[in-house]
């Protein structure tokens, strides 16, 4: 307890030199926001919602998903709440929702499911817009993009629930703002896509999980291949590069959601490409709030500038390992 309570883990992340860096909240129980720690954070970067509905015996209802989402934002009043629509498919599937494929990980997931169901969509968004009337600090989030006309064709959904759930909240004379709509990078070719997804979207959230999965050709649960699934496999480093510099050059807001955020050998690594948003679990928070404290930007940018020149994942590792003994 002592230690949760500690001003250590509460306060603002700060590295060595003042440069401040982001740490939010990977979640997906309501139980999450009775967490002591948890309140240490600058928002909820990711709120898995395929969480409450894999623990369901059928599709939850509008009336209490909304009262479930409405009970994060509450927790988290006044900071960003990242929800993010269904990401089921793939390894969650719904126990009352069969779906039989020969390449689940490649086939019917996310945004593909939800923009072929857009009736669970529809009540999705509608129960999040309406837990957020009078909080405002919603922003939604949509996993599995692989192109542009997924981005476009969610937005329309969007847009029909926001218009429907406003006229609710007019007639009770309550209003309602356009929450921020992010896209999740995690399938490769959304790298490509970049540029056009910052003219629509308000965010994005990289998701290193599976973007080392695409990427690698691996599949992220399989432990006969672990070794090959590394998301310090060079070409990934050169991918988080590559979506930091895209993001800058469009002034797009951009969160790194993945587990690799949690670890405090990619925390350096992000914190040292440019990142300074970070979104990771519980368990994570003051772990890497403690190693950003003692680093600098610019030691940090020399060691990226070291390890850019690696080719292998394993050397890669162990500089990065030694140089954050050598720091913390
Ligand atoms: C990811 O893919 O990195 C991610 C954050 O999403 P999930 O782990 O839920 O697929
Ligand atoms: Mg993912």
């Amino acid at each position: 307890i002592e230690l949760l309570l500690d001003s250590e883990f509460t306060e603002n992340t700060q590295l060595a030199d003042g440069t401040n860096v982001e740490i939010h909240l990977n979640a997906g129980l309501s139980a999450d926001t009775g967490i002591a720690i948890n309140h240490g954070v600058d928002g909820v970067g990711l709120y898995r919602t395929e969480i409450p509905f894999l623990m369901q015996s059928s599709f939850p209802s509008e009336d209490d998903q909304s009262l479930l989402y409405q009970s994060i934002l509450e927790a988290y009043r006044g900071q960003p709440v990242v929800m993010r629509s269904l990401d089921i498919g793939g390894d969650k599937p719904l126990p009352y929702l069969t779906i039989e494929e020969d390449n689940p990980f490649l086939g019917w997931r996310g945004i593909r499911f939800t923009l072929d169901h857009p009736d669970i969509f529809l009540i999705q968004i509608r129960a999040m817009l309406r837990a957020s009337i009078g909080l405002d600090n919603l922003a939604i989030l949509l996993p599995m993009v692989s192109g542009l006309n997924e981005l476009l064709d969610a937005k329309i959904l969007i847009d029909r629930a926001f218009e429907e759930v406003m006229e609710m909240a007019e007639a009770e004379g309550k209003t309602l703002n356009r929450p921020h709509i992010g896209v999740m990078v995690e399938v490769p070719s959304i790298l490509y896509q970049l540029d056009a997804v910052a003219k629509h979207a308000d965010f994005i959230s990289v998701g290193t999980n599976d973007l080392t999965q695409y990427l690698l050709a691996v599949d992220r649960n399989n432990v006969r291949v672990s070794d090959v699934y590394d998301s310090l496999h060079p070409s990934v480093i050169a991918a988080l590069q590559n979506i930091l510099q895209t993001c800058q050059r469009n002034k797009l807001p951009v969160c790194v959601c993945g587990e690799l955020a949690g670890d405090p050998l990619g925390a350096m690594l992000l914190v040292g490409m440019g990142y300074r948003q970070l979104s990771m679990n519980t368990r994570s928070v003051a772990r890497i709030k403690y190693v950003l404290r003692h680093l600098s930007v610019k030691s940090l940018e020399k060691h990226i500038n070291t390890i850019s020149r690696l080719p292998l994942a394993s050397e890669i590792r162990t500089e990065s390992e030694t140089f954050l003994k050598l720091h913390n």
